[in-house]
């Protein structure tokens, strides 16, 4: 291709990436190859709960001549999304999390970092789609095919061997330098593009931070998360009701989790200091970094959930998700206000999963 490196780098920064890498198939395919050893063994033990199409993908997020036949190298891209708003648990997790004011804390549920935006993967692939513009551009025989979060770990691996990061034992791609607050894409490409050079990674040392940290015992080994036990599933893609047993253990989690990650001396002053790198990824839609439980509770139809949520990373889990979480986070509150809610939730909805999740939360606050 005609193009420079230097000018293939000066693009990507400019459109907002934080960092960026550009690695050989060969290279990939091999990392691939052993990473996908890894993850049949993570299916056989059945850590993926409900979650069978990443099963079904098996194939080609693993074989990524399956998208692009003729593809040669891949650039791995980077985007930081922590951001000034970012705050952490009222939990007393001890990574520089900043402590939200004690009575918001008593009604609120705390919102994952990465979903305090637009949906990441709308905003990003327009950002991916103008590099596979710009790069047609230098030479119109270019191919390109475009991947963001190709699921729970692929787009690591990719980033891994591309150079970016070393996998954590919480299993988050960590940069030394910028934490592991950060989404992954990829463009796969048709042309040989010189590959960047790699940095030199640390890796955990005898830090077990993450593995102490986590509520519900989700990270099986290092490196090994249990999907079925860890709040990021159980209040984001899980369908069903959240086990008895780890409902007290969500605390004030309302939509997915960080605490592994905010225990991660790699990620100490995150919060605080950097700044949301891709421009649209702000906080948005009056997602903050928690919701007023009385707020969601009230959200009585999907039309009214829509206008509330649309275009933010909360629709992944409907209506009903975010209902049945808030029930639960109610119920760990403490707040006894939040019972007359509740109960109205009880009674008017026909979902028999709210209505155990509702009873759930008026015994543990009655109780
Ligand atoms: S996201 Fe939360 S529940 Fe899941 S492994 Fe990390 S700390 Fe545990
Ligand atoms: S908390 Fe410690 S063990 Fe866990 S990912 Fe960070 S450095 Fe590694």
């Amino acid at each position: 291709m005609v193009m420079t490196e230097s000018q293939l780098e000066d693009f990507i920064r400019c459109e907002g990436w934080s960092d960026f890498g550009v690695v050989s198939i060969e290279e990939v395919k091999q990392a691939l190859q052993k990473h996908e050893g890894v993850f049949e063994q993570w299916l056989a033990s059945g850590y993926q709960a409900d979650m069978d199409y990443l099963e079904r993908m098996q194939t080609d997020r693993f074989h990524p001549e399956n998208k692009l036949p003729q593809v040669k190298s891949v650039v791995v891209l980077l985007a930081v999304y922590s951001s000034d708003a970012d705050g952490g648990s009222s939990g007393g997790t001890d990574g520089g999390a900043l402590q939200l004011d004690p009575q918001l804390a008593q009604r609120s549920g705390i919102v994952a970092r990465y979903a305090r935006g637009r949906d990441y993967h709308k905003v990003l692939k327009k950002k991916l789609i103008s590099l596979s513009k710009w790069l047609k551009a230098q030479d119109d025989s270019v191919e390109t095919y475009l991947s963001v979060d190709s699921g729970p770990t692929v787009d690591r691996v990719l980033a891994e061997t591309a150079g970016l990061g070393f996998f954590g034992k919480n299993s988050m791609l960590i940069d030394p330098r910028k934490g592991s607050y950060f989404f992954i894409a990829s463009l796969m490409v048709n042309k040989v593009l010189t590959p960047t050079p790699k940095k030199q990674m640390p890796n955990c040392g005898d830090c077990r931070k993450c593995l102490s940290a986590c509520p519900t015992d989700a990270i099986r080994a290092p490196g090994v998360i249990d999907a079925r036990r860890c709040i990021s599933y159980l209040t984001i893609e899980n369908k069903g009701g959240i086990p008895i047993e780890l409902r007290s253990k969500l605390g004030d989690r309302l939509f997915g989790c960080d605490i592994c990650q905010e225990v991660c001396p790699f990620n100490e002053g995150r919060a605080s200091q950097q700044k949301v790198m891709i421009g649209p990824l702000k906080v948005e839609a009056g997602v903050g970094e928690s919701l007023d439980l009385k707020e969601v509770l009230r959200i009585e139809t999907d039309e009214q959930f829509l206008e509330r949520f649309a275009g933010t990373p909360l629709m992944r889990a409907k209506r009903r998700g975010l209902l049945r979480n808030a029930c639960v986070v109610a119920g760990n509150s403490g707040d006894v206000s939040l019972i007359p809610l509740l109960k109205q939730v009880m009674e008017c909805e026909e979902d028999l999963m709210i209505q155990e999740h509702a009873r759930w939360a008026i015994e543990r606050l009655e109780g």
